[in-house]
């Protein structure tokens, strides 16, 4: 599933190629992937921005029109310039004056939304983890007197936006931090180290993405060779690469976490 850093990616690699450049015609091939408004309104318009609202993929038209993409489990934008041949399962293409974006998506979990007012089709988004704002204060006070599992609010995108379950389970491993904690009983010292591994993991995540990440893209959405870059994420039963310690794995709201009982404990 396209977590935060697969998404940066995909937004770098739309910049690259979308960038002040004028739709001349749409081909929608699977019509429940726009789940809002009409794509054809687009051709003529030229897209003069790109970027992530947490696993958002947001559009800025030299109009008042606005796209936003979510990918969900399986989806992705492909330039098919960039391939050898074109891709199974693209559900919708739209033609640039310089090439055609292909959106692509096995399991079409994923949807683009064509806004003519603007406005977000996400109720309330949480703090980026690359945002200014996301700083141990800010995640003491959401975390503060919460009864749900650290691993839980992690996930929740109201709260923090952008973060899955692969890089939720590994963020707290970093910190050593039991995923079963309750969020209110964290200090303000293991906040502080949450916050700081949160980051690291995803920045790690995105350099490390620029060399494996077309493969990623072309996949099933499976992680493939990326799993050699994570600690505890579905590594059931190996070794932990800390304390030599059996990695163990946990169902929370129907999820599941992987951690170290030692380094975690
Ligand atoms: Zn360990």
């Amino acid at each position: 599933m396209p977590e935060l850093p697969e998404v940066e990616m995909i937004c770098r690699m739309l910049r690259e190629r979308i960038l002040n450049q004028k739709v001349i015609s749409v081909n929608v091939l699977l019509p429940r992937i726009i789940r809002e408004g009409d794509l054809n309104t687009i051709v003529g318009s030229v897209f003069t921005r790109v970027y992530r609202q947490g696993k958002f993929i947001c559009f800025d038209l030299d109009n008042e029109l606005k796209m936003y993409a979510h990918l969900r489990m399986t989806g992705t934008f492909l330039w098919q310039d960039d391939l050898p041949k074109k891709p199974s399962h693209v559900r919708v293409e739209i033609e640039f004056e310089k090439g055609t974006l292909l959106y692509r998506d096995i399991r079409t979990l994923g949807g683009i939304w064509i806004a003519e007012n603007g406005k977000p089709p996400w109720k309330k988004m949480g703090v980026d983890p690359f945002d200014d704002e996301f700083t141990s204060e800010r995640l003491s006070e959401m975390f503060d007197k919460r009864k749900i599992a650290v691993k839980q609010a992690l996930l929740d995108q109201s709260l923090i936006a952008g973060l899955g379950n692969i890089y939720s389970s590994e963020a707290l491993f970093k910190a050593n931090i039991h995923p079963g904690r309750t969020a209110g009983s964290l200090d303000i010292n293991e906040i502080t180290r949450l916050r700081d591994a949160i980051k690291e993991i995803l920045t790690a995540a995105i350099e490390a993405k620029g060399t494996t990440f077309r493969d990623f893209q072309l996949s099933d959405g499976k992680e493939g060779g990326f799993q050699d870059f994570l600690s505890v994420y579905r590594k059931e039963g190996l070794l932990c690469s800390r304390c030599g310690t059996q990695i163990e794995r946990i169902v929370q709201a129907q999820r599941s976490t992987y951690f170290c009982p030692k380094c975690q404990g």
